[in-house]
């Protein structure tokens, strides 16, 4: 796989006439500005890829700011793994910072704000405000508390930090107009009261600021040049602006870049409903394989440089559309394709027995080995000695007693290729006393020995199998869609609705020795089923990452 390369888009288009002009003399610094109340989901690496891959290619700078204004929600625990899942995706911040460290600056600028007639403390709570902001085509209603002296502000923004006053009693806005045509600016919140522990400054605030009093000011305050967020913000970007404005600030302010959020079929990013399914123990937690979270999608086997390519590939724009789950799928494959060794495993076994097999001089079955190739894709990988006896596993979809039509695989009196082994046919079945098949008998042509006839007959079909004998046990979780609706909730409104009962199923395979080899958290292909990536915790667990055939190129072509 080819390193990525980004498609020309707006954001760059910006970024270099704001060089050309010189505004920020040049400079380019952006910021991945995560609430630290949830683990990163794949959204999310598409905003990192454009905030840290735009400023990697302007030969600017980077941090990872927390947005941690809402003590209610935020722990430690979240901050580490995101700043894990960042390093993991392959991205270094320049620096680690947090919205909290601004607080104090922050205060002093609404007293400011304030002072300049500004900002006032309103006495009503949120339902009266929120009540009175109006709505598109309805002017909003003034506060009674609005036109309230300086002074007296000033007095109430103090008490309001000094703790004197209950949470909702009183809020701090800024004084803008209840009539403009942007909600987002009729007299915003900027401070609310909240008496809870913060995870960073514990009691010292009791007053938090809202997103938007934060955000653009925190940039402001760290030199971030472009401030590149998800178009949700895009209304608010007056404000940004407005804010930056009204405060005693020197030079080129911040600007705020929106771009559309990243979205895939068969998928939801929102926390909210993704907590929930951690809660509701649908899946086992932040991490389960079936999770679109950075985390989940590592224990699945998902390679950050996949995630990485197809993040930077599909580009970035302004138009809201949904990503075909198979697409990034496509780039999953491309890359283990190139990366992943194989390995043999039966999902389903069946036991072969192969009744010509020789023994030893001692009775015993004779055991060969054969060499074979551990990446066709990639010499280098070597090969490695996989061992054949006369008792096999294959997979019971590869044996029918009755052979379907256009069916090609094993069948009584029909010959196949094991593959690289021998070929063999088919000569008969055991079954227990239910009629349930239990073993396949055949016999081998030993002048086949590498899987060809030396007098050229051909056979249809070529099969995977493990040595019976040789095999470990693997437990194998195979994986359907979380979610069933393309659009999940498309129906209901609740993407919930849609979850899918039978997203997972675990099944007991038997694979080749050396798979019991494998690394915590590397992927292998099991030859003819997909990819399986070892479980980082747990031995013997592998979680299938996506299977062989591309169905995103299927798609392509139905589409035409
Ligand atoms: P969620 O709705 O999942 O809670 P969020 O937007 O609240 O997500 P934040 O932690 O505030 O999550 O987001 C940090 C950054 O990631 C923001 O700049 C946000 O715009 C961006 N982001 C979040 N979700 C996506 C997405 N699906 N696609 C692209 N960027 C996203
Ligand atoms: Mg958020």
């Amino acid at each position: 796989m080819t390193e990525p390369v980004a498609a020309n888009d707006f954001i760059r288009d910006i970024i270099r006439r704001d060089n050309e002009q010189g505004t920020y003399g040049g400079r380019v610094q952006t910021r991945f500005p995560p609430e630290p109340n949830g683990y990163l989901h794949i959204g999310h690496a598409k905003a990192i890829t454009v905030d840290f891959g735009t400023a990697e290619e302007f030969g600017g700078l980077c941090n990872l700011r927390l947005d941690d204004t809402n003590p209610d929600t935020e722990e430690t625990e979240f901050v580490e793994s995101i700043v894990a899942d960042i390093e993991w995706l392959g991205f270094h911040p320049h620096r680690l910072l947090h919205a909290s460290d601004y607080f104090g600056q922050l205060y002093e600028w609404a007293e400011y704000l304030v002072q300049q007639g500004l900002a006032y403390v309103d006495d009503q709570d949120g339902e009266t405000i929120s009540a009175q902001r109006g709505g598109f085509g309805k002017p909003g209603v003034d506060s009674p508390f609005r036109d309230r002296g300086i002074e007296e502000n000033l007095d109430l923004l103090r008490r309001m930090k000094a703790g004197e006053f209950a949470e909702g009693s009183r809020v701090l806005r800024a004084k803008i107009d209840m009539n403009h045509e942007n909600m987002a600016l009729r007299d915003p919140v900027m401070y609310r009261i909240r008496h809870s522990h913060h995870f960073r400054t514990g009691g010292d605030w009791c007053i938090f600021p809202t997103y938007d009093w934060a955000h653009g000011q925190s940039d402001a305050i760290e030199g971030v040049t472009h401030s590149i967020c998800t178009l949700e913000f895009d209304t608010h970007r007056p404000l940004y602006d407005w804010y930056l404005e009204h405060l005693p600030l020197p030079g080129d302010q911040p600007r705020q870049i929106e771009f559309a959020r990243l979205e895939f079929t068969h998928t939801v990013t929102s926390k909210r409903r993704l907590a929930k399914l951690v809660a509701d123990g649908t899946v086992d937690g932040w991490d389960d394989a079936r999770m679109p979270t950075l985390r989940g999608l590592r224990r699945r086997g998902y390679p950050a440089r996949a995630i990485r390519a197809f993040c930077t590939e599909i580009g970035t724009t302004r138009t809201n559309s949904r990503q075909s789950i198979e697409a990034l799928e496509a780039y999953v494959r491309r890359e283990l394709n190139a990366t992943a060794q194989r390995r043999m495993a039966v999902l389903r076994p069946l036991r072969l027995v192969i009744d010509n097999w020789p023994t030893d001089a001692s009775g015993a079955p004779v055991v060969e080995y054969f060499e074979v190739a551990n990446n066709p894709e990639n010499p280098a990988d070597g090969t490695r000695q996989v061992a054949f006896s006369g008792e096999l596993w294959i997979e019971q979809d590869d044996f029918a007693e009755v052979p379907p039509p256009k069916y090609f695989r094993l069948s009584p009196g029909r010959e196949v290729r094991l593959r690289g082994a021998y070929l063999v046919t088919a000569t008969g079945v055991d079954k227990d006393e239910d009629g349930t098949l239990t073993a396949v008998h055949a016999t081998y042509d030993p002048a086949t020995r590498g899987g060809d006839a030396p007098d050229g007959r051909k056979v249809k079909s070529t099969m995977h199998w493990v040595s019976a004998p040789h095999a470990v046990d693997v437990d194998v979780a195979l994986y359907e869609r979380l979610f069933t609706a393309q659009v999940p909730g498309e129906a209901t409104g609740e993407a919930l609705d849609d979850l899918n009962p039978n997203s997972r199923e675990i099944v007991v395979g038997r694979a080749e020795a050396a798979v019991a080899d494998a690394a915590p958290g590397q992927v292998l292909q099991f030859e003819r089923l997909g990819y399986f990536a070892a479980d980082p915790d747990t031995a013997g667990l592998f979680h299938r990452t996506v299977g062989l055939r591309d169905e995103w190129a299927a798609i392509q072509k139905r589409q035409g």
